[in-house]
Order: C-alpha cells, then structure tokens, then sequence
C-alpha cells in the first residue's frame, strides 16, 4: 500500500541517503529510467543488458554479494548459450566452476553414459555456486554502467495519479530511500514484493507437490550425474573447490514422511537416499559432507502477468517451475533479454511501451511453454519408464529452445576483455 502521494522533490541522481528524520519518511529521490528490484540471475542480467545499450539503470537488492541463495545450480545449455552470447562464460569457468564434458543417467540397473555434443561452439554445461555467479552477473552489470546498490530493501511501488507506476519505496538499513524511474522492474524472485505490490495475478498454475533438498560433498567428480528411483530423482552437479552438490528431488508428501520419521533434515536426507538412492548413497562414501541439508518444498509451477503500466516481471518473480527440470536460472537469462530488448525498445521510443511489453509478456510464455508443461509432469513423479521419456524430451526442449537462443543477434560482449 502506498504510504505517502507519490515522492519528495529532492532528487538526487546518485545518492541514496535521506535528508529527513527517517519517521517522516521523506527521502531523497534517486532517479532512473529504469529500476530493478532484485540484482541475481534475472535482475543483475536485466540490468546489465538494458545499461550496455546506454540506458540510465539502478539496480537494488537487499543482499549484498558475494552470498548464497537456496538453490541448486546446474546451467542448462539454454543458460550457457546465454552466458556465452553476454561474453560472461569464460569468466565462469576461469572461477573454478568446472567445465563438465561427460553426463551419466543410472536407472535400475542400468547407466547411461554420454559426452555433452559441441553445439553452438561450446561442448560443456557448468554448475557454478550461486556465490560466485551472482557475483560475475552483478559485476557485468556494473561494468556495463548500471549503479548498483545492496542492502537496499524494497516495500513498495508509488503510483502517479493515472496509476501508472512510477517508482519504488524501501529503506536501506533504517533510512527511507525513494527512486523514480519510468519503469520498476520485479526481478525479486519467487516471493516477489513488487509482484505483490503491483497485483500481478497468477495466469497459469500447476501443480507444487515437489521438493527439493541439496547438500555439498568434497571428493572426486568426474561428470554430472542423475540417479533415478521409485518416485525419486537425485543427482550429482560437479562444481568448486572439488566440492559437489549433492541433490534429491522427491514428492513433498513423502519428504514430510521421511522428515516426521528421522526427525532432522540430514538425517532425512540420507534416509531418502539410503532407501530410494542406493546407488547415489553409495557413491557419496568416502566423501566428506562441507554442508548441511538446505531445501524447498511444494515448490511452485506458475506464470504471473509479467506486465502493466510502469512495470514489468523477471525470473522467478514472473515465472517460476519445480527445480526437477534444473531450468530457472536459464528461464531468468532468456527473460531477461526478452525484457531488455522489449523495454530498449520503449525507451527509445521506437516501439510503445504497451505494445513492446505485450510482446515481451506473449515471447516470454511461448518460449517457456514446453519445458513448463515437462516440469510440471514430471515433478509428479509419474512411473520410471514415462520420467525416463519426459527426461529425453526436456532435452529435445532444451537442445531447440538453445538454438532459438543462440540465433538471436548478438549482443555486445558486457565485459572489457
Ligand atoms: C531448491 C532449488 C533448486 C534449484 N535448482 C536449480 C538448478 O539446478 N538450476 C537452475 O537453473 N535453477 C534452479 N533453481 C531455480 C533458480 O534458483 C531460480 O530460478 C533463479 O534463482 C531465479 O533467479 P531470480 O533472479 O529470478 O530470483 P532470485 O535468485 O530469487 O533473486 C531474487 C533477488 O531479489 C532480492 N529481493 C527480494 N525481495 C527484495 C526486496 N523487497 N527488496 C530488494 N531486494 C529483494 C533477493 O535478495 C534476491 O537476491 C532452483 C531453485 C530451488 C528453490
């Protein structure tokens, strides 16, 4: 709800600093054209596409960096298109994050082994910890000419007299911040206050029976590797420091089971992997535990109006899927340049902004269509032989939706060599 009519007239352009006792809250007013509410995968990426094309950006979060999120972090090859498109890949690698060539699916009794295909000139994916990720993303922003600012926690937007929305309002530490910008964009995850704040209704639901559990195991490993159960899926994403996340996904009535039976997450964990993973189990013996068990459960499957007058919706705060299809930060990368292209477009005033973000709102749900309604089925957990087929069709999905990717023209590289 919007505390006070619109915002105080001391505008600043690069401050955030009130100059007001806090209680009233008046504040100075940092102005933009546009503001990102959320500077991770989405946000950070939005940022810096729309700043490299000379648009005046602030980009905001509550965090600072580098820090974690809950998530697990394998990058499908829609995602590692998109990183190497914005010139980021190699940055990634020279991190540490492995460059994992080799891929095994264990079924039964089964294992599948393939070598990631060279396409689009690259014959890897990656899996790198959020920390350091999030960290390149905001750092390209940055360098791209968006003004950065963490610790800054949104409550709201501010609306003109017509509605439109014009701005946000929040406070960094216990000081009123207030910005002006001609858009707001949400990309504040799942849970997003500005999608709250906008009345952005769900558009889609499916189901959000699944969860999601991951730990962190040092030892030796060679490729990315997918274990399927009875009603279970697990695997093993190789990434820094000789450290792997170790991750199981499992219906949420069963993880509530499990919980109730072993009483703490890491017991369950193990319990889930003992019972439904033996081989997964097996292959962590010897492999020393660097973290504890971390999770979601009923995990969302749901597309929210993305659009409206002043505002626009990326990543999770617009889209969000179960993690059983390992595709949220490659939604947030595709989205994100769907945004920015859409929104350069209204800046500029070459296309109306109505029309320009429609068209982002219609791109967006066409392109996430298919590995939507996969995610959803499969984060039912339906009998092995059918999880099996909806897993070699994702990769179809993915293998076609890359390709659209990487025949968009391409940006300029965001970052100085
Ligand atoms: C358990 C789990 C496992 C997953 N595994 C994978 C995987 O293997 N591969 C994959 O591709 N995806 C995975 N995902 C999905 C992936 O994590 C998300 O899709 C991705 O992080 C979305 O990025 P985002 O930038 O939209 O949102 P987020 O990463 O959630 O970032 C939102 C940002 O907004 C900030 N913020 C929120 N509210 C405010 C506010 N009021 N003011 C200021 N800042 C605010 C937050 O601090 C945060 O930094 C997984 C998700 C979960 C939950």
């Amino acid at each position: 709800m919007n505390r006070s009519p619109n915002i105080s007239p001391n505008i600043r352009h690069d401050a955030l600093h009130r100059t007001e006792p806090h209680d009233t809250l008046t504040a100075d007013v940092v102005v933009a054209d546009v503001v990102v509410v959320g500077a991770r995968c989405a946000g950070a990426a939005t940022a810096m596409l729309l700043a490299e094309r000379g648009h005046d950006v602030l980009v905001v979060d509550r965090a600072t960096f580098p820090s974690d999120t809950l998530s697990t972090h394998a990058i499908a090859r829609t995602g590692v298109v998109q990183l190497d498109r914005w010139g980021l890949l190699d940055r990634i690698v020279e991190s540490g994050a492995p460059a994992i060539r080799d891929v095994v699916f264990h079924s039964g009794d089964a294992s599948v082994h393939r070598a990631v295909k060279e396409r689009f000139g690259r014959d890897f994916v990656i899996a790198p910890r959020r920390t350091v990720l999030d960290q390149i993303l905001v750092d390209a922003a940055a360098t791209a000419g968006a003004r950065v600012r963490t610790g800054v926690t949104i409550e709201g937007v501010r609306r003109a007299d017509d509605g439109r929305v014009r701005g946000v309002y929040g406070r960094t530490g216990i000081d009123p911040i207030e910005v002006s910008a001609r858009v707001v964009v949400g990309a504040d995850g799942l849970r997003s206050r500005i999608a709250r704040s906008v009345g952005a209704e769900l558009t889609r639901v499916g189901p959000d029976s699944g969860t999601t559990q991951y730990t962190y195991v040092a030892g030796e490993w060679p490729a990315m590797e997918y274990f399927l159960g009875d009603g279970t899926f697990g695997g093993i994403f190789p990434t820094h420091g000789g450290e792997a996340c170790i991750w199981v996904c499992t219906d949420t009535a069963d993880a509530d089971v499990a919980r109730r039976r072993h009483g703490t997450p890491d017991a369950m964990f193990d319990a889930l992997l003992h019972d439904a993973l033996p081989e997964l189990a097996d292959r962590l013996r010897g492999g020393t535990r660097t973290a504890p068990v971390r999770g979601m459960r009923q995990l969302p499957n749901q597309f929210r109006r993305p659009v409206g007058d002043g505002w626009a919706l990326v990543g999770d705060a617009g889209y969000h899927r179960d993690a059983v299809t390992g595709h949220g930060i490659s939604d947030a990368f595709r989205d994100a340049e769907l945004l920015a292209d859409a929104l350069d477009r209204a800046l500029r005033g070459d296309t109306d902004e109505a029309v320009a973000l429609a068209g982002y709102h219609a791109a967006r749900d066409a392109m996430a269509a298919e590995i939507f309604d996969i995610t959803c089925e499969l984060s039912q957990f339906p009998p092995a032989a059918r999880f099996a087929e909806l897993q070699k069709a994702l990769g179809r999905a993915i293998d076609a939706h890359a390709a659209e990717l990487a025949a968009r023209p391409r940006p300029a590289p965001c970052v100085a060599a």
